[in-house]
């Protein structure tokens, strides 16, 4: 089993929050947001700052990775297709890989779209923020971007991913250190890190280095822990496409458009790097709903990944209904980037539906052990 960096070592991990002028306080209680911040696993240093963006906000940020021993970072602010290559260099500056570092959108996708309700927005952010936080305990450093790669033992050399590649950055070759049999190979600088091989590869031989099944189970497991709290039910997620839905969810928040609150996000580059077992992992869990949003047939950044993901898991409601789940629980729909208000209507529709279905009939604790649907990449 290969353990990552903070497994081994532990993590030192430093949080920063960011005012936004006042803007984000509007909607949420930056004290106990600070609190919870605190109280986060390996979390060693929490500041908070007026413009984490501007010069003095990076300065603190750089400052504190070196007074603190930081090894890394999460910023809890605006969305990360602002700002999150700004902040990795803020990162590289205080000595640490730029790969060292996660966002929480708390800005446009919770305080900015969830005004009516303080208390569930503050949940709400805090809950991304852990769900960072736990994700960036299994960041590497790593200089080659969100690539594919492939772990060559588990490989069968059957071809899937190769067939799903639609920028032909994998091949298929004999290699000696396996007796001469097949495996596959990822040219690191062909692939623009869509991750559609990765749910495809039927081993889970296929990984990726910012988007890991390592890092994305983390948050599921994070964002769907038992509280106590009525705030935090019922429980949904929503895979967004970075592209696509997550460009939507932006603009929702710049047009201050109500939405629910009760749903947590868990960003992906495509739609087509959502695994079934992911799916079923959180059902398993206990999640009342999850929803993946997609761009439109055409839209799509990676061109077909859209139309992957829905027959994937289409095929996959089928099996959810055999096994007695309401098929409403799990949904896919198209959002593309510039549809704000397709985002919130879908988004209220949804949570409406779970919130009349009722909780998951599944009780993780008495029906289904979690650790009876770990995944086999866990055990990598
Ligand atoms: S899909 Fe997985 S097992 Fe098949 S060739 Fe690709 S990496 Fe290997
Ligand atoms: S992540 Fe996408 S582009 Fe990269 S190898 Fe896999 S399918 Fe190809």
């Amino acid at each position: 089993m290969v353990k990552t960096m903070a497994e081994q070592n532990g993590a030192r991990v430093g949080v920063f929050i960011c005012r936004c002028g006042g803007q984000i306080g509007l909607s949420l209680d930056m004290s106990s947001l600070e609190e919870h911040a605190h109280a986060g696993s390996d979390v060693v240093a929490v500041r908070t700052c007026d413009y984490l963006c501007h010069e003095e906000g990076r300065k603190m940020i750089t400052e504190t990775i070196k007074s603190e021993r930081l090894d890394r970072v999460v910023v809890a602010a605006c969305s990360p297709k602002l700002y999150l290559e700004t902040f990795q260099e803020s990162v590289v500056q205080g000595g640490l890989n730029r790969n060292m570092i996660d966002m929480a959108n708390i800005r446009e996708q919770v305080a900015w779209v969830h005004q009516k309700d303080r208390a569930a927005a503050t949940s709400k952010a805090e809950d991304m923020m852990d769900m960072a936080i736990a994700k960036v305990r299994y960041h590497e450093p790593d200089d080659r971007g969100n690539i594919s790669v492939v772990n060559k033992k588990r490989c069968t050399g059957c071809g899937i991913c190769e067939s799903v590649c639609n920028v032909n950055a994998i091949t298929l070759s004999p290699d000696a250190e396996y007796g001469g049999k097949r495996r596959a190979n990822v040219n690191a600088k062909a692939c623009v890190g869509c991750g559609a091989c990765v749910s495809a590869c039927p081993t889970a031989a296929m990984d990726q280095t910012y988007f890991s099944n390592k890092q994305i189970l983390a948050q599921i497991d994070t964002a769907l822990a038992p509280k106590e709290d009525e705030v935090s039910s019922p429980k949904i997620l929503v895979f967004s496409c970075n592209w696509c839905s997550y460009g939507s969810a932006d603009q929702a928040g710049l047009k201050r458009l109500d939405i629910d609150p009760h749903f947590r996000t868990v960003r992906t580059m495509c739609s087509a790097r959502v695994d079934p077992e992911w799916i079923l992992k959180a059902l398993s869990m206990g999640a009342d709903g999850i929803l993946i949003l997609s761009g439109r047939p055409g839209r799509c950044h990676y061109d077909v990944g859209n139309i992957r993901t829905r027959k994937r898991m289409t095929l996959l409601k089928m099996v959810l209904k055999e096994y007695g789940f309401d098929e409403n629980r799990f949904q896919i729909k198209f959002v593309d980037a510039d549809q704000p208000e397709k985002y919130a209507e879908t988004i209220n529709e949804y949570v409406q539906i779970i919130k009349e279905l009722g909780p998951n009939p599944i009780v993780p604790t008495s029906i289904v052990d979690p650790k009876r649907v770990e995944l086999p990449y866990l055990n990598l």
